[in-house]
């Protein structure tokens, strides 16, 4: 079949297109014929080496597709699900843990599904598993118009939440303003004089950063007193170890690091969120935007965009449709 392959780590030119054999379904997997994969920012820390996976390897976690074989024969052929934790998903074929797949409504397009899960699934245990989002509160969002940025203003906004959200340029302004932001700053605005400036003088009462390096410093200002930095990513690169002091000089603010892993623990817990997620991208009240597809080949073009800030929204590679 052919599959985006990685035999070294390192810049995009590393994902290469190859012939490689097919995967075949151990008793708890499902074997799927993959229509889109979904491109995350992760998977530039396994392509780089930051997180590590036996070389060589197909790249890519999430997708959409049709079932082609279930060895228990609980799941017809040519069912369509969406996945978000298959290692291998840049590929024809890949082979899906079966407590961890979803099925697609025909309401949701195939190219859609295959972005929605990864994603809208941090989106959602972001706001309701970090910790409860009450209607009022205060989030400030970093790289706000992007995958995750557009999904948890979206969801923030629907619950009541006032949504800060910081972006890079006109483009991403408006398109944060047109998830429900209540208002849109620039990286280079001092980000917590401006929350100030705008709640009495608080701080906002969570900072969700998925920037990490650039903008972790600001973060710890922004937050009010006894608020929490939810340090979710590190799309400019990992934060400098700190001293925990330093969350008592903040105000006794609090700090996390969380995974998705974490917050998807039991296949359970996965499908409690991957159905809220689907059932928020049927309704309406999340609206995925999801560039024109990238082909299979060009998985190193769309690195290069996603990593060079030239993306928005999110984005797919169209493998076999
Ligand atoms: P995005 O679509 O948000 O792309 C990254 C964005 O980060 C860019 O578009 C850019 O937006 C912003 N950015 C700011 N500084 C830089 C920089 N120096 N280099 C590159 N980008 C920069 O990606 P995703 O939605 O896939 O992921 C967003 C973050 O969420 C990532 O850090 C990712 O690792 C994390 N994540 C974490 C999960 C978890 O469970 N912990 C799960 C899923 C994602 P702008 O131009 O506006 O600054």
């Amino acid at each position: 079949m052919k599959a985006i392959q990685i035999t070294e780590t390192g810049g995009p030119d590393v994902l290469a297109l190859a012939d490689v054999p097919a995967p075949s379904p151990n008793p708890g997997q499902v074997l799927v014929k993959v229509a889109y994969a979904g491109v995350n920012y992760i998977d530039t820390y396994y392509r780089e080496g930051i997180y590590h996976s036996e070389l060589p390897f197909v790249p890519g976690l999430e997708g959409c597709g049709e079932v082609v074989e279930d060895p228990a024969g609980e799941i017809a052929p040519g069912t369509v699900v969406a996945w978000d934790s298959a290692p291998g998903s840049y590929a024809e074929y890949v082979c899906v843990e079966r407590g961890r797949l979803v099925a697609v409504p025909d309401s949701i397009e195939p190219r859609v599904a295959a972005t929605m899960l990864l994603q809208g699934i941090t989106a959602h245990y972001l706001l309701y598993g970090v910790r409860d989002t009450q209607q009022g509160d205060s989030l400030l969002i970093t790289a706000g118009a992007g995958g995750v940025g557009l999904l948890l203003t979206q969801l923030a906004a629907a619950q009541g939440a006032t949504v800060f959200s910081v972006v890079s340029t006109d483009e991403k302004e408006k398109l944060a303003y047109d998830a429900g932001a209540t208002e849109v700053f620039r990286y280079s605005d001092d980000l917590a004089e401006m929350v100030r400036r705008r709640n009495g003088g608080r701080g906002v009462d969570v900072v969700y950063d998925g920037v990490g390096k650039d903008t972790f410093n600001e973060s710890l200002e922004a937050v009010r007193p006894r608020g929490l930095v939810c340090l979710f990513g590190a799309a400019s690169g990992p934060v400098d170890p700190i001293d925990p002091q330093i969350l008592n000089t903040h105000g006794s603010i609090f700090l996390t690091r969380p995974s998705i892993g974490a917050y998807t623990a039991t296949d359970d817990e996965f499908r409690m969120r991957a159905q809220a997620v689907v059932r928020a991208v049927d309704d309406g009240t999340l609206n995925l935007r999801v560039q024109e597809p990238y082909a299979l080949a060009d998985a190193a073009q769309a690195h290069k965009d996603l990593q060079g800030r030239r993306t928005t929204g999110s984005i797919v590679l169209r493998v076999s449709v």
